[in-house]
């Protein structure tokens, strides 16, 4: 016969097993529910264009549209078949990044560098939006994944760009301090109202879904953001004010920590 004593030990083990167990449990059905949220999404988000690019080839296919019309009809076409092809590599970027469990390649690169080659990319969407993008900075340097840090450079400034207004500034700074590699991309331009700040880095989370449509916005810009960040051990922070702007602030750990 065991002692009552000696069996209290057992009894806690069991119990600290039972609400790990339920822990992890809770943990599943959450991630879960947030799959199926996103399939649902996907879905919704997919069938938006496709189903314009039908109705409009239709319009056409009956032939009695006048030569404007059909031209009209052309442009929404390929504006909604370019909204799916963003929203396809947008999924594709998120779910490779979802399942990319091992160690991303991370090389030594010049964040400063990077900046520029996106910064001149994104010249000619900015002069379109009528608004003036700039860097400023010295190379610095990191440890970090190219690709990702183009894309993460990217779609925070194509944001800047896309919710500035017309004669608004955005302004790409990169430096070093302490033990870190610091960029923050600031704008001009409507700003985030607080009780969003924390959602936009959710999937399909929009402040304004018609800006965001009409702008060429996927909705997934701020997730991608996000995971980037987790992998690179980074840390971000958004400071925002309605119609003055809103400044977003990226800390990487510096290679010699
Ligand atoms: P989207 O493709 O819609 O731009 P994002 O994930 O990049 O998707 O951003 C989510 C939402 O956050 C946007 O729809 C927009 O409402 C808001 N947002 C993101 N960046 C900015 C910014 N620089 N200024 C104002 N609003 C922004």
């Amino acid at each position: 016969k065991i002692p009552y004593e000696e069996l209290i030990p057992f009894a806690t083990m069991i119990k600290d097993q039972h609400s790990s167990i339920h822990n992890q449990l809770k943990d599943l059905e959450h991630s879960e529910k947030i799959r199926q949220e996103f399939t649902a999404n996907v879905s919704h988000e997919l069938k938006t264009p496709l189903t314009a690019i039908t109705g409009y080839s239709e319009l056409i296919e009956e032939g009695i549209a006048t030569p404007e019309d059909t031209i009209r009809f052309s442009k929404e076409i390929r504006k909604n078949a370019t909204r799916l092809l963003h929203l396809i590599n947008d999924i594709i970027e998120l779910s490779e990044l979802d399942s990319v469990d091992e160690e991303i390649i991370k090389e030594e690169l010049d964040l400063y560098e990077i900046a520029k080659n996106c910064v001149d990319t994104l010249k000619i969407t900015a002069k379109n939006h009528e608004v003036e993008l700039k860097l400023i900075g010295n190379p610095v340097f990191l440890y970090a994944n190219k690709i990702m840090m183009e894309e993460l450079i990217t779609n925070l400034c194509d944001n800047a760009i896309r919710y500035n207004k017309k004669g608004g500034t955005v302004k790409v700074v990169t430096y070093s301090v302490d033990d870190k590699v610091v960029l923050t991309v600031e704008d001009t331009g409507i700003g985030i109202p607080k009780e969003h700040s924390v959602r936009v880095f959710e999937r399909f989370y929009r402040v304004d879904k018609s800006r965001s449509k009409q702008t060429g916005g996927t909705g997934l810009g701020l997730a991608i953001v996000k995971h980037i960040v987790a992998k690179h051990d980074a840390k971000i922070t958004l400071k925002s004010e309605v119609m003055v702007g809103t400044t977003i602030t990226i800390e990487f750990p510096s290679m010699n920590k």
